[in-house]
């Protein structure tokens, strides 16, 4: 079996990546999800165990204590993290694992050698556009919007730390850009050895005979 890949996509809040990661699901229905975990407040329309397991304070930082996470972080003053288990559990199927986490979540799984993601960074064509889209989303009251607007200027510097940027100017091109990379990355020579090996033992010339030699 080859191994899953670990794709990372990160951007500033309100940088389209948990719509492109919907489209490019919808795309790659084989692709692995992991739900998150945070304690910030359910948004209306939100579910359990769909968008995030909302969970309090004092349960995220046992969590933490117990070695829980794969990678957690306070963004704009609540936790999140990716659960351990759950990305266990896509791995032990061999299929990739995309997460959506913020640029502090990214750099911590960067920083595991043994991991070797495909770390992807979701770009806003300008300031102006991120901030129409989060003040038009409207899921946050001023002051969470200003913290959020203001945190986005450290982490749009992060961009370089990833392996590729998105523009997000265009949903379904940005989504075509995306499903693009994680299809190319299965190709990889190294992802691709054990499918290789299989052919090659083919060609092995002296089970073959060939007329007249
Ligand atoms: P929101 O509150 O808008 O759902 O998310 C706020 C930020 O937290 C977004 O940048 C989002 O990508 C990030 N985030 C969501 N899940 C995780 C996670 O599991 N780990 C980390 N580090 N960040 C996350």
């Amino acid at each position: 079996m080859v191994a899953g890949k670990l794709i990372i996509i990160s951007s500033p809040s309100g940088g389209g990546k948990g719509t492109l990661i919907k489209e490019v699901r919808g795309l790659l229905p084989d692709l692995g999800y992991s739900c998150s975990h945070t304690t910030r407040p359910k948004r209306f329309g939100e579910e359990e165990g769909r968008e995030y397991y909302f969970i309090s304070p004092d349960e995220f930082e046992r969590r933490i204590e117990a070695g829980e996470f794969l990678e957690y972080a306070n963004v704009h003053g609540n936790y999140y993290g990716t659960s351990l288990a759950e990305s266990r559990k896509v791995f032990n199927t061999g299929r990739d694992l995309i997460v959506e986490v913020d640029v502090q979540g990214a750099l911590q799984i960067m920083d595991k050698p043994e991991i070797e993601p495909i770390s992807i960074f979701i770009l806003p064509p300008s300031f102006e556009v991120l901030r129409a889209r989060l003040t038009a989303r409207a899921t946050e009251d001023a002051d969470e919007l200003r913290t959020r607007l203001r945190n986005s200027f450290n982490e749009v510097m992060q961009y370089s730390k990833f392996d590729y940027v998105i523009v997000n100017e265009d949903l379904s091109t940005a989504t075509r850009q995306m499903a693009s990379i994680i299809i190319a990355s299965r190709q990889q020579r190294d992802r691709q050895e054990s499918a290789v090996r299989g052919i090659l033992d083919s060609f092995d010339a002296s089970r073959h005979l060939f007329e007249g030699e």
